[in-house]
């Protein structure tokens, strides 16, 4: 889905009470009764609430819906988008949002500018400014793809079916901004959270290339073991990732004194290494998860699988199994190592919260990367195509690079 913003700067005051109004009302009811958005927008006269109706209507935030008692009015992805774009330029989490550089089955990103960027970003995306300047929004769309087996599944989701995806989008959100800046603070090498509101994270932009699109490394070795590391490091911490593949890890190339690469001549490009970012945490689990064992090999399965196909390499270590991996971890009320897992329930994201939206994914079936990208599939995201088969919006032409 698009995200068409030329409305954002023109609602009234009074159209954004109305679409909050309709949000709040999506909550209880699948399609918000006239009378009740009357009443949630606490307007005074109903005049300025229909026509602020009508054009939330027409700039399809809210869609006229029909069911079996009355009229009424449901709250749209796009009127969702707009909700959580206003609160974040409120709050001063970004400037504006520019173009598309992901779309994944579940969430859209857009590169966006900060509220001290001096220009928003531009539409010919990847001519980027220094990354501190530029950050990304994530949309997260669950649901998009399994809507009908969202619809299918009707025992599970009851009368949740139409908030259901709001309501899911925004825990998935939540999570993974809970994660991500988690993990940041513990010295992990992942976006910088900056900002949630509802289904959208605001986050900074990791100047690398997906390891999909990463045809040789210089030291595959060395590459292999520091994710596998990384994997380690996750659980000593409490956490397996759950999709950690080619799809979710971006590298960064820096010289020996640490500065990004493209700031460098060509003549230093030897002196070059490799900085693995990780990326996408909506499905992330704790050790203590009754499934973690699979999670965990899962994650390592397809890094090895990954480096065999890609760069024909082999580790001849075995491992590392979950047992040990676990052993490393602190335990629930004391260990020498910071808790992720324990430190996210404690900050709002509890542990009821992690069930429903771990239910709904295994349920539906979603947000998960996971399987190692055949070559076929390689060569098509090479092409332009994203995982998906959806054509990605613009192509950053270093993602063919051989590093
Ligand atoms: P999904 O859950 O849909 O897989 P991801 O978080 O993996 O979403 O993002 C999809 C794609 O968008 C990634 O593969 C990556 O190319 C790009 N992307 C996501 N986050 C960032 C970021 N912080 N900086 C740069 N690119 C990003
Ligand atoms: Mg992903």
């Amino acid at each position: 889905m698009k995200l068409d913003t030329k409305h954002l700067r023109y609602l009234s005051n009074e159209d954004w009470r109305v679409l909050t109004a309709v949000e709040i009302g999506s909550k209880n009811h699948e399609v918000v009764p006239t009378p009740l958005i009357i009443q949630l927008s606490n307007l005074r006269g109903g005049s300025g609430v229909h026509k602020s109706i009508s054009t939330l209507a027409k700039a399809n935030l809210i869609a006229r819906t029909q069911n079996a008692k009355y009229d009424g009015y449901r709250l749209t992805y796009g009127g969702l988008d707009y909700l959580a774009l206003h609160t974040h330029l409120k709050r001063n989490a970004l400037y504006s949002t520019g173009p598309c550089i992901g779309a994944g089955k579940e969430s859209d990103i857009y590169l966006c500018a900060p509220p001290t960027a001096p220009n928003p970003p531009s539409k010919t995306s990847h001519q980027h400014q220094p990354d501190e300047q530029q950050c990304v929004l994530k949309i997260h769309r669950l649901g998009r793809i399994s809507f009908r087996s969202i619809k299918n599944n009707r025992d599970y989701l009851g009368k949740r079916q139409s908030a259901s995806w709001m309501y899911m989008s925004r825990l998935a959100a939540q999570k993974e901004f809970a994660f991500m800046k988690a993990l940041g603070e513990n010295g992990f090498n992942v976006p910088k959270a900056i900002a949630w509101s509802r289904h959208t994270v605001v986050m900074s932009l990791i100047e690398g290339i997906p390891l999909r699109a990463v045809k040789e490394v210089g030291d595959p070795a060395g590459l292999y073991s520091e994710l596998i590391e990384v994997i380690l490091r996750f659980a000593e911490h409490g956490l397996i990732h759950g999709d950690f593949n080619e799809f979710n890890i971006m590298l960064q190339t820096r010289g020996e004194d640490g500065a990004k690469a493209d700031a460098k001549g060509e003549a230093e490009q030897s002196s070059l290494s490799v900085i693995p970012y990780i990326i996408d945490f909506p499905q992330a689990v704790s050790v203590d998860h009754a499934d973690a064992k699979s999670y965990f090999d899962r994650d390592v399965h397809c890094i090895k699988t990954f480096f065999d196909r890609r760069f024909h390499f082999t580790s001849s270590e075995p491992g590392p199994y979950f047992e040990e991996a676990k052993a490393r971890a602190g335990g629930r009320k004391k260990g020498s190592c910071k808790r992720i897992d324990i430190d996210v329930e404690a900050s709002g994201f509890s542990r009821q919260m992690a069930k429903e939206l771990h239910k709904y994914m295994e349920t539906v079936g979603v947000n998960v990367d996971t399987g190692v990208t055949t070559d076929e599939e390689s060569s098509e995201s090479e092409e332009g195509n994203d995982k998906d088969g959806v054509p990605s919006e613009n192509v950053d032409p270093r993602e063919l690079l051989h590093i």
